[in-house]
């Protein structure tokens, strides 16, 4: 499916406003997660290059800054991942998968 065009930008809202909630900013990587999950929701309501395969549970998105495609699931080739950091990659893939949970 193609993100851009078919996400509901209001449940898109609540879904990140739910996963900041649960974050604990005061735990290991807890800001940096907030931080990806911010920057994910405004990737995934203006990145034209993304779309979710709903067998794999992965995010394929295009980066137009670096023109690379990231495949996000658990893992990421992003520098963010490969520092084991947060990244918004991983971030947009659970908002997604959590949207398409509770839209079923
Ligand atoms: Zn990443």
């Amino acid at each position: 499916m193609n993100i851009a065009t078919e996400i509901n930008r209001e449940q898109l809202a609540e879904v990140a406003a739910e996963s900041i909630k649960k974050i604990n900013p005061n735990s290991k990587d807890g800001k940096r997660w907030i931080n990806a999950i911010a920057k994910a929701v405004i990737e995934i309501e203006n990145n034209p290059f993304m779309s979710f395969d709903a067998d794999s549970h992965s995010l394929l998105m295009m980066s137009e800054t670096s023109n690379t495609i990231y495949t996000a699931n658990g893992t990421c080739q992003c520098k963010a991942f490969e520092k084991g950091f947060p990244c918004r990659h991983r971030a947009a893939c659970r908002l997604i998968m959590r949207l398409l949970e509770t839209t079923r």
